[in-house]
């Protein structure tokens, strides 16, 4: 076979050619070298797997047996059944959704791993397991070893026969093909210092481990690579932005931010004064501001965004504060503006939803300088749209920005000062390592008289008890939020789900409620009547997806129903849970789960029940993820990483970081770019993206 290499075309290795080829490709994997680097998402370890005999119901674990027979069952909803057995017995696994297509998948005497919740219904049985085929007995020692990699899958890999074991086949093939063609690429003195494998011992490792040690010392040394190379870079991107100087200069707080302070209707949080002092000196300085401002929801930061505006605009800049949604935008706006206005500055606001002429005004008003501080969605973005003296950016919940977008709106200033703002703390010395460039200032505190939210969670066999409680509520003159997921891949069924939850509550369950509907694809104006009708408790409950989690106002709403709450992460769960109990009345927060319900979607309620800290939830939504568990990671506005995890991985962080000083140092004195800069510039280049988005 001709020899291949890491930058081979994928489609030239044996078993691929150009239609799996193809596909491959759209999944990122379009060389040999990124077909070895992507790595299994999980391992079955097949001497702990539980024998079906074992099994009690409401246990969470794995089986491995083999396809005994299996049937469409009709008479009520149509499901598939599929018996599977092993030595000790025999379990049922049903689905009712998508039978058709599994029907087809499975062969009387595949070979089977099932994960799930084990149920009893006339004997024991899995609803809707995972499952992964492991082998047919014939394959050779690949597929039967101890440990065996399970692969992340889609749908578009699976059309083309790529199945967890047929991935495995490739990446055989792929290494004995390589030979010793995997050349290691950090330096021997790293290698020897940190006690890591060599790259070639690692890749095969992370593929067919011997023991969950060796694959643990493989992943660890994968991982390092990751972080090298982001340290690496952050370190480039530091330097470049300390050479630059600002055109101008803030001077101190003078009477106008005085007087804007004193029209506040309170005291500043000890954890807003901190903040905005930092800010303060970053903008009074020479070099451009570039910080993170964190704290939890409802820890004020808008008022401290503001205040620096007002700072800027006090030395005769313009501000601009971009948010994720319209709604956020109008909030922010309506809040302002009057007090604001009473000091003499005027505002907009610009959105993509309003009349081309009211935009020309705006755009006007920017453009002129008229305008001296605006809030807006993307539309602030948009091409037309110029300021006459942008000093100051400010862009909230960052992580829903996309790369450029962020760099737009600092690029319609001269090196403005900027601001980030995110609601989802991490830890201080892991935001450190991680932004790296980034100053960070964190609000710890919550402005003082709140009351913490109360929050259980329930399956939704509940359902019918929770609203009745609800019910009882509401006529208590209490609000209430219904929050339905919406995700992209699945955004038409959710919506549906949505609408279904709205028709069920408005005419079965509290036919005599006030109840209104919110989500994206309802007008703006309509979206905003309704928002407004509940923010003036005109309606009881509001059923919406999850647009209102992004920061929303509504003092008096104080319950909470997260419906689906099993398909969130633990960080955005606690930003919804912030929407509530604003005002004065005690909230309260109600996770609906449904079945099947992984152990990690258990433990995540658990820990999400357990504590109202911004702080600790984020840790533990970081610590909860497996590796190459990427949904989610952007809640975070952190890179995605394939193997590293930044909080349990955190002494491999701080040694990449050293050593990335060093190698960064090394290239600034010789301009030799380090080996694994080319390979990983190759290999990761979503971090590198993701990086960039980072800023
Ligand atoms: P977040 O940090 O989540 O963006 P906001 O800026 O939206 O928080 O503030 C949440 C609420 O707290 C707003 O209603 C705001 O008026 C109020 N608030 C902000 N700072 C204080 C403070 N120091 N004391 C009391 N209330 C405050
Ligand atoms: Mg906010």
């Amino acid at each position: 076979m001709a020899k291949l290499e890491f930058t081979t075309d994928i489609q030239y290795l044996k078993g691929v050619g150009p239609k799996r080829g193809a596909v491959l490709a759209a999944h990122g994997i379009d060389t040999v070298g990124k077909l070895l680097y992507y790595f299994p998402r999980k391992y079955i370890d097949r001497s702990q797997v539980a024998t079906i005999a074992s099994l009690r119901e409401h246990d969470y674990k794995t089986v491995v047996g083999r396809v005994i027979g299996k049937g469409l069952l009709k008479g009520g909803k149509t499901r598939l059944e599929v018996v599977l057995g092993d030595d000790t017995g025999y379990l049922s696994l049903i689905w009712f959704a998508g039978y058709r297509y599994l029907e087809k998948q499975f062969k009387k005497g595949d070979e089977l791993a099932v994960t799930g919740t084990v149920g009893y219904f006339m004997g024991y049985q899995m609803l809707h397991p995972e499952y992964e085929f492991i082998g047919d007995g014939t394959e050779d020692q690949i597929h039967t070893g101890r440990i065996v990699p399970i692969y992340p899958l889609t749908a578009e890999l699976q059309a083309v026969g790529l199945t967890s074991r047929s991935i495995r086949k490739l990446i055989k093939g792929a290494l004995d093909a390589l030979g010793d063609g995997i050349v290691e690429y950090l330096p021997a003195e790293i290698i020897k210092s940190e006690n890591l494998p060599d790259l070639a011992e690692a890749i095969r490792h992370i593929h067919y481990p011997n023991d969950a040690e060796s694959a643990e010392s493989a992943r660890k040394r994968l991982a390092f690579d990751e972080l090298l190379y982001l340290q690496f870079l952050l370190q480039s991107r530091k330097f470049r932005y300390k050479q630059r100087d600002k055109k101008f200069i803030c001077g101190r707080p003078g009477e106008l931010f005085t007087s804007v302070i004193d029209r506040l209707p309170y005291h500043l949080t000890p954890g807003q004064k901190s903040s905005l002092d930092q800010i303060i000196d970053d903008m009074t300085s020479s070099k451009p501001m570039n910080r993170l401002l964190q704290g939890d929801v409802g820890s004020g930061k808008t008022a401290v965004a503001v205040l620096a505006a007002v700072l800027a605009i006090e030395n005769g800049g313009q501000a601009a504060v971009m948010v994720p949604t319209e709604i956020l935008a109008g909030q922010h706006y309506a809040n302002w503006k009057d007090l604001l206005g009473q000091a003499g500055i005027t505002c907009g606001l610009l959105i993509g939803s309003m009349h081309a002429r009211e935009k020309k005004v705006v755009a006007a008003g920017l453009g002129s300088g008229e305008i001296k501080l605006v809030f807006g969605t993307h539309a602030i973005i948009g091409e037309s749209i110029t300021f006459a003296d942008l000093r100051l950016a400010v862009v909230d919940e960052q992580h829903r920005f996309g790369v450029l977008q962020r760099g737009r709106l600092a690029g319609k200033g001269d090196y403005p000062d900027r601001l980030v703002m995110t609601a989802t703390p991490i830890p201080r010395t892991l935001a450190m390592t991680l932004y790296g460039d980034l100053d960070i200032s964190t609000i710890p505190d919550l402005p003082p008289g709140r009351i913490p939210i109360r929050t259980v969670w329930r399956f939704a066999s509940a359902l019918g008890d929770i609203y009745k409680y609800i019910d009882e509520e509401l006529g208590r003159g209490n609000q209430a939020f219904v929050i339905f997921p919406l995700v992209e891949k699945s955004e038409k069924m959710d919506l549906q789900a949505a609408e279904e939850g709205f028709r069920e509550l408005s005419t079965e369950l509290m036919p005599h409620r006030r109840i209104g509907l919110v989500h994206g694809r309802i007008k703006a104006d309509e979206r905003d009547r309704t928002l407004q009708r509940f923010h003036d408790g005109e309606l009881d409950m509001l059923v919406a997806t999850t647009v209102v989690e992004v920061g929303i106002d509504i003092p008096n709403a104080n319950i909470l129903i997260i419906q689906h709450a099993e398909r969130f992460g633990l960080a955005q769960l606690h930003q919804m849970r912030g929407r509530v109990g604003r005002g004065t009345r005690r909230g309260l927060a109600v996770a609906i789960a449904y079945q099947p319900m992984s152990d990690i979607g258990r433990r995540r309620l658990d820990y999400f029940t357990s504590t109202t800290d911004g702080f600790k939830i984020a840790e533990a939504d970081l610590e909860l993820r497996g590796p190459g568990e990427f949904f989610g990671t952007r809640q975070h506005g952190l890179p995605e990483f394939r193997l590293a995890n930044p909080i349990t991985d955190q002494p491999i962080l701080s040694s990449a970081r050293v050593w990335a000083e060093k190698l960064y140092g090394d290239y600034r004195k010789t301009r030799k770019r380090p080996d694994f800069l080319l390979n990983h510039a190759a290999i990761f280049s979503t971090l590198r993206a993701d990086l960039m988005s980072v800023a």
